[in-house]
């Protein structure tokens, strides 16, 4: 994979007229990468050492980095690449693990692919900005920031989610106004819905997109989608089904289940065909809701509510709000873990003036999701993770490590761990 990168990296473009550098910028970005996949804003700082003592490094050895860059020629290097240049080794790495089996487990309901997309900020300052920083003003207060639409693939009963593609909320070109998340998920469908079967996929998103254009959008894609349907944002919906309610038109059923730990109860409503907003061009939408409860008590432990284009029946409700509920997935294991679990979003590189801070976005994602795939394809690597319990366990020893010792590949460093664990490596493991 990090040969793949190199490979990726050394067609970016570089903007510095006359000069022969395709190293530099190649190893300005695996250097950048490098520090996001070691988890460690150190990590080019000590390899410089090593190589001084030692004479060789491990930016070398690991990760091809020829020479290895300073952080201010890193900045300089990356700040004008647009981030649409990094997109290809996402999708190379997702078709590797279609392709291998790796995905089988990661469907959703009606053996479709769950694909959420959420926003996120990355970055906020009051201070810091460029010339791409989305900027809102608060009466004498000016705010900018960068945000990104960060699709992940998720599965229920999957702790493992899948970084896609990301679409960063930035100025496009020829549009006066602000970009906003509504127009990056747009944006992100257009160009990618196509990569995927017609309806094999379901979208997955909060209130915020649970409106009639995007649902409409979503069918055109031949996309199915479960979206977060509030009753604030959707009064003709709920109206009606208050109507419903009265006659006895809404489909009830509770589902007892027991989730490891101890028995809940799922309580759910539905109904189908119902108009999404006033007027005679309302899409009409299947709508479901459920109450989860613990079974002993009472207490109730989520609520929510959806719409979808999945037609609803005693059998398939559950699924469905099964399906639906692994939204919250994308809160937890990506955002919050690349927030606060040892990626450091917003990492020391810096903002730059045109589009560093999204491409090290795009560049960390992807150190996540080469983790990802490791995490499901690689036994030595699932052996290690599985011994040193929390993530940071083992990115402490893999830094400590790094950082005194020489290692000439991934096989060396990966078995010095397992053999000093005493864990034997399987024979054919890799
Ligand atoms: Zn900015």
């Amino acid at each position: 994979m990090v040969k793949q990168l190199r490979a990726t990296f050394a067609s970016l473009p570089d903007y510095r007229p006359g000069q022969n550098t395709t190293y530099a910028i190649q190893d300005a970005a695996v250097g950048a990468f490098s520090v996001f996949f070691m988890q460690s804003p150190s990590f080019l700082a000590h390899q410089r050492d090593l190589q001084r003592k030692q004479g060789r490094n491990n930016a070398a050895s690991l990760f091809g980095v020829e020479q290895i860059p300073s952080d201010p020629q890193i900045r300089n290097l990356l700040d004008p690449i647009s981030p649409d240049h990094l997109r290809a080794p996402y999708w190379a790495i997702f078709a590797a693990l279609h392709d291998e089996g790796h995905l089988k487990q990661h469907v959703g309901h009606a053996n479709t692919v769950l694909i959420a997309l959420d926003g996120t900020y990355y970055f906020s300052s009051q201070k810091i900005h460029c010339d791409n920083c989305t900027v809102h003003t608060h009466g004498e207060q000016t705010r900018y920031s960068h945000a990104a639409v960060t699709p992940v693939l998720v599965a229920p009963g999957q702790n493992t989610v899948i970084p896609l593609e990301p679409e960063f909320i930035l100025p496009q070109d020829g549009i006066e106004k602000q970009d906003c998340e509504q127009q990056a998920v747009k944006r992100w469908l257009a160009r990618n819905a196509v990569r995927f079967a017609p309806w094999s996929v379901t979208i997955l998103t909060d209130d915020l997109h649970s409106h009639q254009p995007f649902c409409s959008l979503l069918l055109q894609h031949q996309c199915n989608f479960i979206l977060t349907c509030k009753p604030d944002s959707h009064p003709t919906l709920y109206s009606e089904i208050e109507l419903l309610d009265k006659i006895d038109g809404v489909a009830q059923l509770s589902v007892g289940q027991f989730n490891g730990r101890f028995s809940e109860v799922w309580q759910c409503r539905y109904v189908n065909q119902l108009p999404l907003r006033s007027g005679e061009d309302a899409l009409f939408v299947n709508w479901c809701e459920v109450r989860i409860v613990r079974k002993q008590t009472g207490e109730l432990l989520y609520h929510n509510a959806f719409i979808t284009n999945h037609p609803l029946t005693d059998q398939t409700v559950q699924p469905l709000l099964r399906s639906g509920r692994t939204r919250w997935k994308i809160e937890n294991e990506n955002n919050n873990v690349l927030k606060n679990y040892g990626y450091h979003l917003e990492h020391n590189f810096g903002h730059g003036q045109q589009y560093l801070s999204a491409l090290l976005v795009m560049l960390n994602l992807l150190a996540f999701l080469v983790h990802t795939v490791l995490s499901l394809s690689s036994l030595k690597y699932q052996r290690l993770r599985h011994e040193l319990g929390p993530r940071r366990t083992f990115f402490d020893d893999l830094r400590t490590l790094t950082r005194y010792l020489f290692f000439p590949s991934w096989d060396h460093l990966l078995d010095f761990m397992l053999t000093q664990l005493e864990l034997q490596p399987a024979p054919d493991s890799s």
